[in-house]
This record gives structure tokens, sequence and C-alpha cells, in this order.
């Protein structure tokens, strides 16, 4: 038993094509995940990496805490169940399972009593002297699982096993291999490209799209929460409708108005998690709603549809309409903009001609940005935006408060009038600047959501505490943190989280008491700072030689950014680096820069430093007034991607 982790694992086949792009996740012992998505997504190749049976480009793969990239397959503790069985058809039922066994020595005694131990489980106590081929395919597909249930081993690892088999025994077999996770109590990972199965049988499911995840959630939170418009139609048959709508707030409703004219009215508070810019009837987005979630009316409603094709299922029914009115004939095809479907309750008299009310469950209402296709009412919506006026260039009037503005965005300020202000969900702290009203705290997994009164909406901040409705909070911004507007454009941008710094990778050699010493190190401009010995051999494993004439992104987070003296680069001569080459290297180098600008946020100060044709950030003292400087960081906190091919190495 254990669990697994995937850091940030990339697969590049050897023709150039990239299967798999930076797929992370933290498998917990037990669980059942299962890896879904159309045919190509890279789902296999994942699983393949996983088995060992398949090199990582690049990334970590941990089984438990043993990192296990460049571990024989053998020596990983798993078992895999494949779609064709892979059964010896020359062995009897029994000899297929025990011979993995045998392979390893294990007693005959004890062979035995596994053998039994698992056909027992399985139900194929009376096959075990059969031969493959006298069997059924679910049969077979039971012998599989005996052969890897008889390993005992720490993680389950399942290739679309079930493709093979009949929808009814499908179906059984799915109900089967649930059963044996529970009663194995072992970690599972089962690829498929079947959503119906991924949503049955996973406890977590990971939903891919040409070799990118898409979202890890629960079934039900990728039913109900889909993050972006590809997982929303992924999961769920009939498929979830899609309409082109524009979004306008009228008090406390908002309109959603369709192409077709109808237009549906929803509280606002259902979609107050929304950007406002989506609210004011001039940006289109994409609707989403369920078959399930309309329902037909008796009474009369804004909405209605012609039915085209009526599915009568027994126990429910499938009407295929058009909003507009319009027949089939008269659109040319049902796959046509205005085309819905509903699942409703069975009635035989319900038939192709006739309209039919709807009425939308505007509690399961799902609404997706047109270019990015992801979700607008995220979980935590990531910024809340709200409009600013500037007073004087000294002060803002923001959130029903005056507020003294600090010298870095004074500078930018100065001159402006009305703006408007985005603020991150992290971006409001405790402080003495604004009393806002907590309208709700959201509980979202371990975070606490703050929906806090600002006029006629909300604003979303994180708390670390719960907070109860009602309560008065006294906050300050986090201004390095803003981005502000004016008339839609850009005039400041937030201080990023992290650096990026180009530059080389370089490595000395030297020996020290007959051994063989190498140092490696992110070499930047004429400066370097030391890399762990790990990132040495992981950029040399991905690119080999190439990695000391490649250029390497270097992904730095600002709070690690460390600011020293300068550091002395001696210039050397051809023949004296040549012997400098063969000395160990002072790993307490830096990257020389200069200070260029100080930027005065009231509660963080930073400076900028240009690094060559570079910029940097470093958190600073204030008394700190020096101009040449070094910057400094742990090589451990440094991300490290390819420019060559888009990747993480380490
Ligand atoms: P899935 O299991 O989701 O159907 P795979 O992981 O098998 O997808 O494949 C992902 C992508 O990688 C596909 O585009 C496939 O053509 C490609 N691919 C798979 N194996 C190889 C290989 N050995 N060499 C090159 N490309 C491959």
């Amino acid at each position: 038993m254990a669990g697994l982790t995937l850091k940030h694992i990339y697969k590049v086949y050897e023709n150039g094509h990239k299967a798999v792009n930076d797929f992370s996740i933290d498998i917990a012992d037990k669980e059942f995940i299962v890896f879904v998505g159309p045919s190509g997504c890279g789902k296999s190749t994942t699983l393949r990496m996983v088995a060992g049976l398949e090199q990582i480009t690049a990334g970590d793969l941990f089984i438990g805490d043993t990192l296990v990239n460049d571990m024989e397959p053998k020596d990983r503790d798993i078992a895999m169940v494949f779609q064709n069985y892979a059964l010896y058809p020359h062995m009897s039922v029994y000899e297929n399972m025990a011979f993995g066994l045998r392979n390893r020595k294990v007693p005959e005694a004890e062979i035995k009593e596994l053998v039994l131990n698992a056909a027992k489980i399985l139900g194929i106590e009376e096959y075990l002297d059969r031969k493959p081929k006298a069997m059924s395919g679910g049969q077979r597909q039971r012998v599989a699982l005996g052969r890897a249930i008889v390993r005992n081993p720490k993680v389950f690892l399942f290739d679309e096993p079930l493709s093979n088999l009949d929808a009814k025994l499908r179906a059984q077999m799915r109900t089967e291999i649930t059963k044996l996770h529970k009663k194995l109590a072992t970690t599972f990972i089962y690829v498929t490209h079947d959503q119906v199965e991924a949503m049955t049988m996973g406890t977590r499911i990971v939903v891919m799209k040409l070799g990118y995840v898409q979202q890890i959630d629960t079934p039900m939170n990728l039913y109900n929460k889909p993050y972006n418009k590809f997982v929303a139609g992924f999961i769920g048959t009939p498929q979830m409708n899609f309409f082109n709508v524009t979004l306008l707030r009228k008090g406390d409703k908002v309109e959603i108005r369709f192409a077709s004219g109808d237009v549906l009215e929803v509280p606002y508070e259902k979609v107050a998690k929304a950007p406002d810019r989506y609210l004011h009837g001039d940006v289109e987005v994409t609707f989403g709603i369920r078959p399930d979630h309309i329902a037909i009316s008796e009474k009369k409603t804004g909405m209605n549809c012609l039915a085209n094709v009526v599915e009568h299922l027994g126990n429910e029914c499938l009407i295929y309409g058009d909003i507009t009115g319009k027949s089939a004939e008269e659109t040319e095809t049902l796959a046509n903009a205005n085309q819905i479907i509903v699942k409703t309750t069975e009635s035989p008299d319900y038939a192709p001609g006739m309209t039919f009310n709807l009425v939308i469950d505007v509690d399961k209402i799902h609404l997706f940005d047109n270019e990015t296709e992801i979700t607008i009412l995220q979980d935590i919506p990531a910024v809340s935006t709200f409009p600013a006026k500037v007073v004087g260039g000294e002060a803002l009037e923001f959130l029903g408060a005056k507020v003294k503005l600090p010298e870095a965005l004074k500078r930018v300020l100065k001159e402006k009038d009305n703006v408007e202000i985005d603020i991150p969900a992290d971006g409001l702290i405790e402080g003495k600047d604004f009393a806002l009203k907590v309208h709700e705290c959201e509980k979202i997994g371990d975070k606490n959501l703050l929906h806090l009164e600002v006029g006629d909406r909300y604003l979303f901040a994180l708390s670390e505490k719960e907070v109860k409705a009602g309560t008065m909070l006294q906050f300050s911004l986090r201004n390095d943190k803003l981005a502000i507007r004016e008339n839609g454009e850009l005039i400041h941008a937030p201080i990023p989280a992290e650096v990026e710094l180009v530059g080389r990778f370089l490595k000395s050699e030297h020996r020290e008491g007959g051994e063989r010493v190498i140092d490696f190190f992110y070499g930047i401009n004429e400066g370097m700072v030391a890399a762990p010995r790990e990132n040495g051999f992981r950029l040399n494993a991905v690119e080999g030689n190439k990695c000391y004439r490649n250029s390497y992104k270097y992904v730095i987070p600002v709070e690690k950014i460390k600011v020293n003296e300068p550091i002395l680069i001696e210039k050397l001569t051809p023949e004296e680096e040549k012997a400098a080459a063969k000395r160990p290297i002072e790993a307490s180098a830096g990257i020389n820069g200069v200070v260029v600008d100080k930027l005065d946020y009231g509660n963080i100060v930073y400076d900028v430093i240009q690094v060559g044709e570079q910029k940097a950030y470093a958190i600073v003292d204030l008394d700190d007034e020096r101009k040449e400087v070094s910057i400094a960081f742990d090589g451990a906190d440094v991300a490290v991607h390819s420019l060559d091919i888009e990747m993480r190495i380490c």
C-alpha cells in the first residue's frame, strides 16, 4: 500500500511528440484515481510512465517516499492489468496466476495459497484448470486481475481493462472492480476513455485533453463545477447544452440574453462571483445547462422549444429541440447553435413537432469565457474589480474610504482621475483603511472565502479565520498585488510572485583527495548561483551534454531573493580560466545587478534590479541604500525550464 506523487511530469517521444505536459498530482494511499479523456490525450502514456514501461522525460515520480524515475518496472511493486489480458494461452488459469510468483521463487505452498485466495475473491475457483481460450472475455479479465492480486502490489494500474467486453459485462465488471478496490484497500489507477466508467469508479478523476490535465476532482465536482467548457461537455450524457449569451445586471437580477431572443432571469446572487465586466451586456459568454436540469412545464414560460426528435427510453425521455422554433429541415443541421437537449420524465405522448415550455434550473447554470473557455463562476474568484477615484494625486477614494497613496502608486496615479482596481483574493489584509461587512463566510476546501459587501456588489477575499456573517472587519490593501486600469488599459501591473531570468547551466569539475567532484551552477550574465547536484544530473539526463550549451529560464520566487554586496568578478585570461576550471568554485557566488528603482507600496518595498538586460525584484529593508548589488538565492528554490521545448525540467 502506498500513495504516489507525480511532480511536473512530461513525456516527449523520440519523434518529438509531446504527449504529456506538466502532469502533477498527489495520490493518497487507497485512492481510486481514474485518468479519462479522448483517445490520444496522453492517459496511457502517463500510466505507462508510472509502471516504468515508458521513460519519464522530465519531472519526479514518487511511489510512497521513493523516487522511482529510474527504477525497473519489476522493482516498483506495482501490478498492471491490460485491455488484452496478456495471458499465456498454453498455460492453465492456475499456471497463469502462479507464473510471476514462480519466477520470483516463491515457495510452491505459498503460491497455492495466494492463487486460491485470489481465485476465491474473483469467483473463478472452478476454472483453475482451464486454458484461457476456453473462457469468456469476462472470465479472462478476471484471471488477469487474479495475476495482479497474487503479487500483492502497492499500486494496481489498469489500462482500459474493460474495453473488449460487451456493454452488460462491462457494467458488471465495473462494480466488481470497485468492490475489489474496497476489499484490497490498495491504490488503484485506472485509465479509460469512457466517462461513465470514470464517474462510477473513481474517487477522484483526472480529465485530460491533448496532453494537458484539465481538471482533477471528485466525480460530483466535475459534474457540478466543471473548470472549463471541455470538462463540462465531456462529463455527463447527453452532453451539456451550450449557447452564446450576454449577461446584463438589472438590480438584484441578471438577464441572460440568448441569440434566439430568449431572456432568462436569474437572481444576482447566483452569478455574483462572475467578474463585473461580464455583466454589462456587451461581452459574449457561453451559457451551459445540462439536459437533466431543464424541466418541461404545463404553463407557458419564457422559453420554449420545438421538438425535432424524441427518444423514448422507457424510464426517461430525451427531447432534441430548437429554441427558435425551427424544424430540423429549416436549420438543415441538428447541431445548430439553437439546438437544445432536454431529459425529462417519460411520457408516451411526447412526439416530434410538439412545442414544449422549458424551465431552466437557475441553480445549475454554467458560464464560460468565450476565449479561454474557463468558467467565469470560479469557487474562489481570481480578482474582484472596483472603480476608484484619485483625489489630488495623493489619495484614493475607494471602497467607501479615502486612503493615502503609497509612493509607488502615487507615481502611476498622480495625473489620473477615474481608474479601476483589480484586487486578488489575497489582496486584502487586516488593516485600518476600509471597514467592510461580511455578507457570508464560505468554506471552500480548507479556505475561508469572505463575501464582503461593497455597495450592491461583493468583494471576495480569503481569510485565515472563519468569520460570522454580519461582522464588520477592518482591511488594508496589499498595494503591490493590485492591477490598475484606466479606460480598460493596464497602467499598473502587480509585482510578480516570481522572477524569470534566462541563463546558462554550468559545471565545474575538480579533484578532492583523489575523488572527482562535480559542481553545478546556474549562470546568469557573468554571475552564478550553486545548483543542487540532483538538478545537474536531471538536466544531463534530459538534455545530454547539450545542457551546457542551451539557455534555460530560471523561475525564482521573489520572496526568496536576497540582496548582497556585489561580487568581484575577475577577468581571466583563457589560460587562467582553464586553470580555474580545475579548482572548486566558491559557491557563495551571486549575480551582479544595479538597483534602478525602489517601489514603496506602504506595507512592502521592492528593489527593482537590472541584471544585464533582464529585470529582477527583491523585497528590501528600507534603510538599504546600495545601488551596486548582487542577488542570490537557494538553488533548490528555483524551477528550471527548458527554452528549447517548453518544459519544466526540475
Ligand atoms: P491515450 O491513452 O490517451 O489514448 P496515449 O498516451 O496512448 O493516449 O498517446 C498520447 C499521444 O502520444 C498520442 O498522440 C499518440 O499518438 C502519441 N504516442 C503514443 N506512443 C507514441 C510513441 N511510441 N511514439 C510517438 N508518439 C506516441
